[in-house]
């Protein structure tokens, strides 16, 4: 019985991978530190693009979504994955500041400097080529998603509820855990499309930011992530 209560905290903690979901026992959520330092990802993403990415653009979802937590009632002790699977019963400003907090703490996990990147599990890998064709092909269906989202948005690899590997692209801060999402999915892979994320080193130049990004996708725990949601 023990063994089984432990198995099973084991696998609830493997499948939520850092992402501090849980609300502050005051209420409110904290902006989760980066795994590696700003400079980290150099030159696919620039320091001071990480600095402000991290330190002002998340920062203020994560301020936003805890004013939005003091002034409505029933978000209080919400976990961030309940908000977000419910968000069609909450404002533009929920909508928008807890999507941007679970999209950004989701981001950070998924990238590591270059020399540590790593390779696809045999697992994943295998899965991405029955689907797509190559894990090549995967990049060029990702990339496609992530250059035509109009505007602001984000390009997602999810798992769907039947279990198969689809790429969709969200707009503004939405996610495919989202109720509202067209496509709705476990993320496995998610590349942050604001211009915000790539503007000082890439102007309008998204299709190169998507297709450098590559170089620093922390193939390990997006292994990890994908194990976890196969589970
Ligand atoms: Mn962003």
């Amino acid at each position: 019985m023990t063994s089984v209560i432990f198995a099973t905290l084991f696998i609830c903690m493997v499948a939520m991978p850092a992402l501090a979901a849980e609300q502050k026992a005051g209420g409110g959520f904290d902006l989760p530190a980066l795994p590696y330092g700003y400079d980290a990802l150099e030159p696919v993403i620039d320091t001071k693009t990480m600095e402000t990415h991290h330190g002002k653009h998340h920062k203020a979802y994560v301020d936003n979504l805890n004013k939005q937590i003091e002034a409505t009632p029933e978000l209080a002790g919400k976990s961030l994955e309940d908000i977000v699977a419910n968000i069609s019963k909450y404002s533009a400003a929920v909508r928008n500041n807890g999507g941007g907090h679970w999209n950004h703490t989701f981001f950070w996990q998924l990238m590591a400097p270059a020399a540590q990147s790593g390779k696809p599990s045999a697992e994943l890998e295998k899965a991405l080529t029955e689907t797509f064709g190559s894990l090549d092909k995967f990049k060029e269906e990702f990339e496609k998603a992530g250059v035509g989202r109009f505007g602001s948005g984000w390009a997602w690899l999810v798992l769907t509820a039947d279990g198969k590997l689809v790429v969709t692209s969200t707009p503004n801060q939405d996610n495919p855990l989202m109720d509202v999402a067209e496509v709705k999915g476990t993320p496995i892979l998610g590349n942050d499309v604001w211009e915000h994320a790539y503007y000082l080193n890439y102007q309008n130049r998204r299709a190169d930011y998507l297709k450098a990004w590559w170089t620093v996708v922390n193939w390990t725990k997006v292994s990890e992530i994908y194990a976890a949601a196969k589970k």
